[in-house]
This record gives structure tokens, sequence and C-alpha cells, in this order.
């Protein structure tokens, strides 16, 4: 029944514009790779066996018969001692079966014929028609993220344009009367908005698109409006505030009055206990609470994921690093912390930030990652091994 909620449809994306978007078909070879025989240098096209044991002492000399340049291959043959200027890239002629290079021979000069100063192998310095990849091979498979080394494979093989996952069309807003946007004066008792600014970067970075957004008073009115469009028009909705027990928390009561189906709500975490997970049709909605580190871990561990079944992604699963600093866990709680990873010796070895309130978001300054560790009695200690999410935009040095 879930199924549905995360099967995106796809779009053709022209090859140049499908960075970063998410394959929906896999990608096949048209042909095989190299297309045809084709030389590895600029040289001489000859026929091994008229060579024999040349050398710079004892050269052979050879009847130069054309000229083979990328993009303009030889149609003539080349017989018994005979050979063709041949240069990166262009096709071997007929009768050749090794490659001299330029260096080994007296030179592309204007004249009939040329030395050659050494001995080849048949094949030699030919890269050969499918020796990298037979036609029919499979060159990236449905669900992988598309970088520049799929849209230069692709570009290779022809393909002008590519399916991709649609990308999830995403509203993000938070609640609170006390939110005023960067750039006003604050007043008694007001804060400044970060979560949906958080937000926006994660939607994008998670590979999905923000059509939505917006402030909203702790008034069911005004949730109602913004809701109920957000329901007709985007496949993910997500909150920040408004869902705890406070007196003014009327997210839920909103959604619920919409219809939404609630799957969820207060989960057996740290921070970020009173998250809310339902469906309105064919929309996912996430409520993640107000505080910013709660919204934000919220996010990285419950949205993006989604985000990601959503597009067909490939899945990855998370690390695991050895403790180099206690971790306070928590009884009944799963706890989330950012942190720093690092390698040491090859070991990927973490430690917690140093702040650990839920509404200090100064604490993802310095963090690589989120540790999380399950409930259990007594702190981990240094030594211990603790899951390892790595924010994927950031580096483990
Ligand atoms: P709530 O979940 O609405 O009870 O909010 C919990 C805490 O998060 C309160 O201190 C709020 O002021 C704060 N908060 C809520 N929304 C935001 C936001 N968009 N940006 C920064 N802080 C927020
Ligand atoms: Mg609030």
């Amino acid at each position: 029944m879930m199924a549905r909620y995360f099967q995106l449809d796809q779009e053709k994306v022209p090859l140049s514009a499908t960075a970063n978007r998410v394959l929906a078909e896999d990608v096949v070879a048209s042909m095989p790779s190299p297309s045809f025989d084709n030389s590895a240098m600029d040289g001489f096209a000859v026929r091994a066996e008229d060579i024999g044991r040349a050398s710079k002492e004892n050269p052979i000399t050879l009847k130069v018969v054309s000229i083979s340049s990328a993009g303009s291959p030889s149609e003539l043959e080349i017989g018994t001692g005979e050979c063709a200027q041949c240069m990166t890239g262009a096709a071997i002629p007929n009768g050749a079966d090794a490659v001299v290079m330029v260096e080994d021979t007296s030179g592309f000069l204007d004249s009939k014929s040329v030395q050659i100063f050494c001995e080849v192998a048949v094949g030699k310095h030919i890269r050969t028609k499918g020796e990298e990849i037979s036609e029919g091979d499979l060159l990236i498979a449905k669900g992988t993220l598309v970088t520049a080394s799929e849209i230069g494979i692709c570009a290779t093989f022809g393909y002008e344009e590519l399916s991709v996952s649609q990308k999830p069309k995403i509203a993000i807003f938070g609640t609170g009367d006390e939110l005023v946007e960067p750039g006003n004066d604050l007043k008694a008792g007001q804060i400044y908005n970060s979560n949906l600014y958080v937000f926006a970067d994660l939607a994008e970075k998670a590979r999905a698109e923000v059509v939505m957004g917006d402030v909203i008073k702790d008034d069911k009115d005004s949730l109602r409006q913004f809701l109920s469009k957000a329901l007709a028009t985007c496949n993910v909705v997500i909150s920040s505030g408004g869902v705890s027990m406070g007196r003014y928390d009327y997210v839920r009561d909103v959604f619920m009055e919409l219809g939404v189906k609630e799957h969820f709500w207060k989960v057996a975490q740290k921070p970020g206990k009173p998250l809310f997970f339902g469906t309105g049709n064919s929309t996912l909605i996430f409520g993640l609470p107000g505080n910013p580190v709660s919204s934000y871990i919220g996010f990285m561990e419950w949205v993006w994921p989604a985000i990601e079944t959503m597009l067909g992604e490939k899945e990855n699963s998370p690390l695991t690093g050895i403790l180099m600093e206690t971790f306070p866990r928590e009884t009944i709680k799963h706890r989330f912390l950012f942190g720093q990873a690092w390698l040491d010796d090859g070991k990927l070895v973490c430690k917690p930030s140093t702040k650990v309130g839920s509404h200090m978001l100064s604490s993802s300054l310095e963090a690589n990652c989120i540790l999380s560790s399950e409930p259990g009695d007594g702190q981990l200690q240094p030594g211990d091994e603790i899951r390892v999410n790595v924010m994927p935009w950031k580096h483990i040095q």
C-alpha cells in the first residue's frame, strides 16, 4: 500500500541537464567501444611481419600509400612492404595489424617512403573494437545518481537524453508566532526563522524541488490554507514546529482535520520525540519538531531516506565508527547527536559534539556526521562502536 507513495513518474531530460538526477532506466551499450579498431598513437599503420627486426642501425623502409586521420579513414588496403600514416583515433586501414609510433620512424615527411626503426608485435598500439565494452553491455543501472562519469559515458554512446525520476515536489513550512525573517529587527521574545533555510538546502541536496515554503503563525486558519494547497500539489510536506504538547501546537490537529492519515506521532528518540508522520492521498507528511537540531536531524534521518526511496536511488547504508569519547546513551530512546568522524590509522573513529542541546544549531557547524546509539544503560565508552551517518556533502578527513 505504501509503495504507491514512493513511485514518482519518470521524465526525459536532455543529457546536459541530467547532473544530480537519478536514472529511471538501465543504460545499455548501443554499440561496442571502441566501435572500430583505431590507433592509440600518431604513427604508421604497418604489417608487423614486414618490419622483422628493424632497429635504428638497421631500419626497414616501407612505402607510404595513404593517410588515415581521425574522422577520415583511409580506404586503401595496405599490401606487403606498404604502410599508412595513421593518427591517434584514426581507423586502422585494412591489411595493417600494428602501429609504429612516429618517434620510432624517420617521421611524417612529405615523402613516399618512411624508415622504421623498431620491430612491433601484431596489435601494438591498436585499440581493438569492443576491447572496453561489448554491444548490449549494461553500462549504468537504474537508480544510479548521474554525475560527470555517467554523463560522459552516455555521451560516448550517443544518448542525447535520459529517463530520470521526476523530482519530488516539496512544501516546507515553519510555524511559530515568535519567528521573524532574517533582515528584520527582533522584538522581545522573537527569534529568527532558521529551520526553513536549513530545510530548503537539505531538500535541494536530497535532489527534491521545494515548490512551496512559508512561515505560518500559530493559527489554525493560516495553517489550513497553506496545508490544503500543499496536500493537493506536493509529494512531500515537511513542517517544523507546532507538533509538541504546547497550547498553540496546532499542526497535528490541522493535519487530521484535512484528512491526513496518521501513521505515527512521537518517536522514542532524542532529540525530536514529537515527530509526526502521516499520508494524505499520495503525499508524505513529516511534522518535525521546531528545535533546530531536532528538525535538522529529523530531516536527515527520516525525510532524506524517504526522498531517496521516492527517487529510486540505491540505498547507502550507514557506517560504523569507533568512539573516541563517551556518548550519552539514553535508556529508552535512540540518541542522535551531530559529530565528527575521521580516519585514524585507516579506522573510522568519531566523537559527538560537546553541545548537546536540541536548540544548539552551532553543533552542526563542525560536524560531518550524525552519530546515533540504540537505547541502553549507561554512556557508550571510548572504544565502543556507534552508527555514523555521514552527511553526504561533507568529507571524512
Ligand atoms: P515547537 O516545536 O513549535 O514547540 O518549537 C520548539 C522550539 O523551536 C522553540 O524554541 C521554537 O522557537 C523553535 N523554533 C520553531 N520553529 C523554528 C524555526 N523555524 N527556526 C528556528 N527555531 C524554531
Ligand atoms: Mg511553536
